[in-house]
This record gives C-alpha cells, sequence and structure tokens, in this order.
C-alpha cells in the first residue's frame, strides 16, 4: 500500500456521491463488457440473441403513476437520469403500476412532464425508453412457475392470520406452513387455478421457499402472488392474480437490463430476496449475468417540506392550498410555478449529494441554490410592494410642469451585454410605506423631515415633510429634488447621502398583482412524530398585495423570473400573468430570512 498522496483531491470531493465510486468501479473492471441488448426489454435469450449494448449502464425512475411527483422524486430524476448521463448510460423510465389500480392519465402526463422540464430525456440510442411494468406480466406469471418447478414456491392456504403469526418475530423464528412441502406438480395445477379465477381473494397466496428461520423477516417465505379481482387499466380482466412489489421488481429490472438500480433506503432489507430471487431466475435460464444490482441511498427529508404523497393529496383535496401547483406545494409543478428553475433543483441535488444515512437537509440549502441560479441569470427591476406616494415639490420649478426625467438602469449589474432598462422620472411616485419616518428611529437612514436620500438612479431629494389623514396615517410624503445630483452625471455624488429608495413613477408605473409566497409550515418537521401536520401550516404562507412596478415589466412573458431590487426574486405567474393582468409570485427573498 502506498502513503496518501497529500495532493490528491480532498476526500469529500471524491465522495459526495458514492454511487459513481461503485459504477467507476464497475466500468473499469468491464463488468458489463459484451452484454447483449434486444433493443426492447426481454429474458436472456432474447438479449443474448441482440446487438451489443450501446449503453455503458443503464438505470431507470420507477414512479407509480399514483400522484404528482416533488422534490424527493427530484432527487431520486437527478440520481438516475444524471449518472446515466455522466457515464454514457441510459435512464429508462418506467410506469410501475403492477398494482391493478386507476390509472389516471393526468399523473402520468404530469410525470413525464416533470422529467422533461428538469432537463433530461429518456431517449438514446434511436429508442423511446418509456416502459410500464405491466407489460411484464407474462413474464413475471413464468418466473413463478420457474420458481415453482424448481421447488423454490408454493401455495399457502394458511389464513392471513396465521401467515401472520407463523411468520415469527425479530428474536424468535417463523414456523413452516402445513402447505410449504407439497409437490411442485399441485403447486403448479393450484396456481393455475388462481391464475384462472377459481379460488376467491384472500384464500391463498403464493409463496416463495426460501427460510421460516433467517433472521431476515424478509427471506422468511415472502409472498409473491396474491388472488385479486381487479381490473387493470393496461391489461383488463386478463389476469385475477398480482405480483408483489418485491417480486416483481427485480424481474422488471432484468427485462430490461438494468445494471444499477438505485433505490431509498427502505428497500435495504429487501436486497437479499432481489438478489436470491433474480439468483434463481438466473440459474432457471430466464436471466444471465450480469445481473442488475440494487443500491440504496437516504432519501430526502427536506425542513419545513412534507413529502408523503398521501398528505400532499391531503393538502390538496381539503383545500389547505389551491391545488398540485400551487406554489407551496413541494410538488414539481407547485415548485415550478414558484419560479424555481430546473439549473435550481439539478444545483440542489448535486450539493446535497447522496448518502447512506438518513438525515435531513435544510431548507436554506434549497433556496440557496435557487438564488446563486436566479442571481446570475434574472433581470433586474422595480417594484413597490407597499406603496406610499412621494410628492416631488419643487419640480415644475427646477424641469419645467409636464417634464420626464428619463433614467436608465442596468438589466443585470453583471451583465453589461444585458443592456439598460429605461424608465422616466416624474413628481409624483411610489415608494416602501417603510422608506419614511416621520420621527426616526436610531439609525434610520432614509426618508424623514429634512434628511437627504437618493432615489435609485435618479435624483438626491430632501425629504420636507407629509401629508395625513384624518386618522393622522401618511398618506404622501413630500420632498424636493436636489439639482445637479443625478445619478451617473458629472458631480452627482458631491452631495453625500447615506440611504437609497427604490421606486416607480405613479403616473408611468403599472399596477400588478403581487403573491408574496412564505414556507408552508411554521414547523421545521412538520409530520414527525406522527404530529398532525395539518396544525403546523403557516396561515401567512400566502399573501397578496397590489403594487407598482417598473413600467418595462408590462411585456413581461408567463414563467420569466426578475428580481425586483431589495425585494428578492419573482416569477410571472404562468397561469394568471398576462392578457393585460401582471401577476408576479415571490420564488424567495434575497436573503434567507428564516435563519436558524
Ligand atoms: P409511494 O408511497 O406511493 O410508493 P413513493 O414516494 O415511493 O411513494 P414512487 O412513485 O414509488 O413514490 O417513487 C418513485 C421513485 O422516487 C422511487 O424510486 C423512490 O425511491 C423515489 N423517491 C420517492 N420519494 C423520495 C424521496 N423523498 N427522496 C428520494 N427519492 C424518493
Ligand atoms: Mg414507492
Amino acid at each position: 500500500m502506498s502513503a496518501p498522496d497529500k495532493n490528491a483531491a480532498p476526500a469529500a470531493a471524491q465522495t459526495t456521491n458514492f454511487l459513481k465510486n461503485i459504477i467507476e468501479a464497475d466500468l473499469a473492471a468491464n463488468k458489463f463488457a459484451g452484454r447483449g441488448w434486444a433493443g426492447v426489454p426481454g429474458d436472456a435469450s432474447l438479449h443474448a440473441a441482440g446487438q451489443p449494448d450501446p449503453a455503458k449502464i443503464r438505470t431507470r425512475f420507477p414512479p407509480e403513476p399514483n400522484g404528482y411527483l416533488h422534490v424527493g422524486h427530484a432527487k431520486s430524476i437527478c440520481l438516475n437520469f444524471g449518472l446515466a448521463r455522466e457515464y454514457g448510460g441510459v435512464c429508462h423510465m418506467r410506469f410501475d403500476d403492477t398494482n391493478p389500480e386507476k390509472e389516471d392519465l393526468e399523473y402520468v402526463n404530469s410525470i413525464l412532464d416533470a422529467i422533461q422540464w428538469l432537463g433530461f430525456s429518456w431517449d438514446a440510442h434511436g429508442t423511446h425508453h418509456q416502459y410500464q411494468a405491466s407489460d411484464y406480466f407474462d413474464f413475471m406469471y413464468r418466473a413463478a412457475e420457474l420458481l415453482i418447478e424448481r421447488g423454490m414456491a408454493y401455495v399457502d392456504q394458511q389464513t392471513p392470520d396465521e401467515m401472520r403469526t407463523n411468520r415469527g418475530t425479530l428474536t424468535e423464528a417463523g414456523k413452516n406452513s402445513p402447505w410449504r412441502d407439497r409437490p411442485a406438480e399441485e403447486n403448479l395445477r393450484i396456481f393455475r387455478e388462481m391464475r384462472d379465477g377459481k379460488h376467491p381473494e384472500g384464500s391463498m397466496v403464493l409463496r416463495a421457499k426460501i427460510d421460516m428461520a433467517s433472521p431476515n423477516i424478509n427471506l422468511r417465505d415472502p409472498a409473491i402472488y396474491r388472488i385479486r379481482f381487479a381490473e387493470h387499466h393496461n391489461t383488463g380482466n386478463k389476469w385475477h392474480i398480482y405480483p408483489m412489489y418485491t417480486f416483481a421488481h427485480p424481474i422488471e429490472d432484468a427485462l430490461e437490463r438494468i445494471t444499477h438500480s438505485i433505490c431509498t433506503l427502505e428497500f435495504e432489507d429487501q436486497r437479499p430476496f432481489y438478489d436470491w430471487l433474480l439468483g434463481q431466475l438466473r440459474d432457471a435460464g430466464m436471466f444471465a449475468d450480469p445481473l442488475p444490482h440494487q443500491y440504496e441511498f437516504a432519501r430526502l427529508n427536506l425542513t419545513y417540506v412534507i413529502t408523503s404523497k398521501r398528505k400532499l393529496m391531503q393538502l390538496v383535496t381539503e383545500k389547505h392550498v389551491d391545488g398540485w401547483d400551487d406554489p407551496r406545494m413541494p410538488t414539481i409543478v407547485g415548485l415550478r410555478r414558484r419560479g424555481y428553475t430546473p439549473g435550481a433543483i439539478q444545483l440542489f441535488c448535486e450539493r446535497i449529494g447522496v448518502s447512506k444515512g438518513d438525515s435531513w437537509i435544510d431548507y436554506s440549502i434549497l433556496e440557496g441554490a435557487l438564488r446563486d441560479d436566479l442571481d446570475e441569470k434574472a433581470p433586474r427591476a422595480m417594484a413597490v410592494l407597499d406603496p406610499l406616494k412621494l410628492k416631488l415639490t419643487n419640480w415644475d420649478a427646477l424641469f419645467g410642469a409636464g417634464h420626464a426625467e428619463p433614467c436608465s438602469a442596468p438589466v443585470h449589474p453583471h451583465h453589461e451585454e444585458m443592456g439598460q432598462r429605461l424608465f422616466n422620472l416624474t413628481p409624483e411616485l411610489w415608494i416602501e410605506r417603510e422608506d419614511f419616518q416621520e420621527v426616526p428611529e436610531k439609525g434610520f437612514r432614509r426618508l424623514f423631515p429634512d434628511n437627504m436620500t437618493r432615489l435609485k438612479y435618479g435624483y438626491v431629494i430632501k425629504c420636507t415633510g407629509c401629508e395625513k389623514d384624518a386618522d393622522g396615517k401618511v398618506t404622501a410624503v413630500l420632498a424636493e429634488v436636489v439639482a445637479d445630483t443625478k445619478s451617473g452625471t458629472p458631480g452627482a455624488d458631491a452631495v453625500k447621502v447615506k440611504g437609497v429608495i427604490t421606486w416607480v413613477s405613479a403616473t408611468q408605473g403599472i399596477a400588478a398583482e403581487i403573491r408574496l409566497y412564505d414556507r408552508l409550515f411554521t414547523e421545521a418537521q412538520p409530520d414527525a412524530g406522527g404530529r398532525d401536520f395539518l396544525a403546523a401550516i403557516n396561515p401567512d404562507a400566502k399573501k397578496i398585495v397590489q403594487t407598482w412596478v417598473e413600467p418595462g415589466l408590462a411585456t413581461a412573458t408567463a414563467g420569466t423570473s426578475f428580481q425586483f431590487e431589495r425585494h428578492g426574486y419573482f416569477v410571472a405567474d404562468r397561469k394568471d400573468h398576462g392578457n393585460g393582468k401582471l401577476v408576479f409570485n415571490r420564488t424567495t427573498t434575497l436573503k434567507d430570512s428564516w435563519g436558524k
């Protein structure tokens, strides 16, 4: 062994994704070289007759089409599609629809949409790698018969209660079923009767015959087929038996010649069965080496976010939010509408890496990735969210009545090539209410009587007072323009000021509805310990305000992101913005406001 190289890159840089290390080692060992690929999923003989696989590795993303994808799925998508892309492989898009539940086309389409929006594709080498697990029912059935013929599966007629009792516990071995030693021919005959609908639901199951004393309970003769008289959206009424997920999944992977089957940690204890099953089916000639391997990683837990499909569904059906694409939702459609970009989500997934230990990722890491992505790209604009009128009382004397003073600002402070924004300074403006204090608190530097402040990209002004209504509420701030102080003109900084404020012309600015979104929950772990997550809903997560924005935003198209100077990042809403109506969603503030 050689001494560690002191000049080597830090270990962290190499190990943030342990799966990369595994794939690199597999590729270096030529583990998949010469493997056949038939161009379609199939068994060993089919693939053996195919071409050498043009894909260096094969991964898959296998959602059940029973809901909208969320930020946790995004991690799995970035991982599976990302690894395939990085290593010259292919990632299969597979709908895991072995459960005979009603498939909703709405979910199927939204899943395909979300993956493409994130920037990934399942097209490679001229093939559209989109599959559905229910297309493999015939293969799965054959696999079950092969196990029976090899004496590795049996029909069990114990009641569900008996089966549960005889399974044993973590400290106690299970007991063999009285049906365990039925002859293979009898198992085959009854299994075929099950298939043909001759036995009622729940009366029997097919079980793998492994070891009722195994310390791993998943190996204590797991059920692999059950009777269900249910119509399947793809296969109709053809089947009266359906495979269990743990049996179906390895077979799906093997048929598709997946090399690295990446799943979340809760499947770790299933891996021995995964390997047992594929080993049996290889020995029976159905599959060939190299068989797929399962690797587990920690699922994404994000603070202030819920990723249980069932609970997300509840938020929607009970109308705690305005649908799946509500900008407060952690669904991909929600994040998108909130103003998240594919780049931000990919950056987030890269930063959190992949680990083998469950942990909570702080929401600020997601927002940080978003700010880093948007900061570089988003055009700037001024918007006044809490408008208060500012009247420049010496305007006519200084410029002449009716004058509008042209001002300009960079579209992006670090990208001159993005050009200039043009807008006019006029004698009446909108400013933020918080920028004026009649009696200034200590350290306040903006508008208060006799103080001077700069109107950003415009002139220095001197506050002279304010107007109030009968209740004493300030209705307008009064100020005078200080001559010869316009930003960008010679001598503009001869007058020193400590404060700069943003503004929008009261006569030329445009009205816009702004939806101020915040985190949906007030608790970092809203559903921890069985807590009622609904009680942790943040009632202030959505506030609608009527605002004024820079005139140039009149042409903003839906889905475009901006940085509203000093306020944060906003996106023109994909649904409600347009046709003369301006609607912006706050994506995030400029700084992390939730701190620890
Ligand atoms: P269900 O409870 O309906 O099974 P699920 O979250 O497992 O929900 P699937 O549609 O089966 O949903 O998920 C597809 C893939 O996404 C799976 O491979 C799963 O491991 C992965 N996935 C789901 N949630 C997360 C998460 N929070 N972090 C990382 N990966 C996830
Ligand atoms: Mg699942």
